[in-house]
């Protein structure tokens, strides 16, 4: 059963999300606590966030970047003002999902469910696990990878990549917000003595950047960690 973690300080929503959720099958801890709330979600396993931005004892924003520095679970971002929301797209917290309050409670817990479905489908193949199982499809906002027939489409329109521009972005895709040097990569996809390799890999990934990328020099999804390498951001 999936555990989710509620940071929200006005009683009746966090009843209202509390409720609903459980109704769906979820384990639900509310805290109504900026401060408090936090230090549970760093000592205690949740597998999605919903967090409200104004909070007393330490705010949604804070709240949000702290714990998405340290674990890569669905955050959903819950506030009544537009301009929130718009900061905290522009601050890129690392929130994966946002809603304005007046919101649909049924319209949350299909939001909430869709985020945990991919987030449990992309751990399903984290390196950690001894016999990993490649999915088919892998998917993260409108890109869509089908790894059987190395196609890939952004939004519904199939995009064009070589052999191994599509290895590289297969390989970042399934290892979500890990960051990997470019020697590495130039190991694992060219499997060969990474000497020399990191040229190879940055002209891979700028012309990957430039097929999938809304704007190359902005990426949304293939990112990069200066001065450690590349990662794929969810
Ligand atoms: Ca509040």
């Amino acid at each position: 059963m999936s555990r989710i973690l509620i940071i929200e300080d006005e009683e009746a929503i966090a009843d209202l999300e509390r409720d609903y959720l459980e109704l769906s099958g979820f384990e639900v801890v509310v805290e109504g606590d900026g401060a408090r709330g936090l230090s549970r979600a760093l000592s205690e396993p949740f597998d999605m966030y919903i967090l409200d931005i104004m909070l007393p004892g330490k705010d949604g924003f804070e709240i949000c970047k702290e714990i998405r520095a340290v674990k890569n679970s669905p955050i959903l971002m819950v506030s009544a003002r537009k301009e929130d929301i718009d900061k905290v797209r522009g601050l890129g917290l690392g929130a994966d999902d946002y809603i304005t309050k007046p919101f649909s409670p049924s319209e949350m817990v299909a939001r909430v469910k869709a985020h945990l479905k991919r987030y449990e489908r992309l751990i399903g193949q984290s390196p950690m696990q001894e016999k990993p199982v490649r999915n088919e499809v892998l998917e993260a906002r409108d890109l869509r990878l089908d790894l059987e027939s190395h196609r890939v489409w952004r939004g519904g329109e199939e995009i064009e990549l070589t052999q191994k521009e599509f290895e590289l972005l297969a390989f970042l895709l399934e290892h979500p917000n890990q960051v990997f040097s470019k020697e590495e990569l130039f190991q694992r996809i060219w499997k060969m003595d990474a000497m020399g390799g990191a040229g190879t890999v940055a002209v891979h990934i700028n012309r990957i950047r430039e097929k999938i990328e809304l704007s190359a020099t902005k990426p949304q999804y293939v990112q990069t960690v200066w001065g450690m390498g590349y990662r794929f951001k969810l």
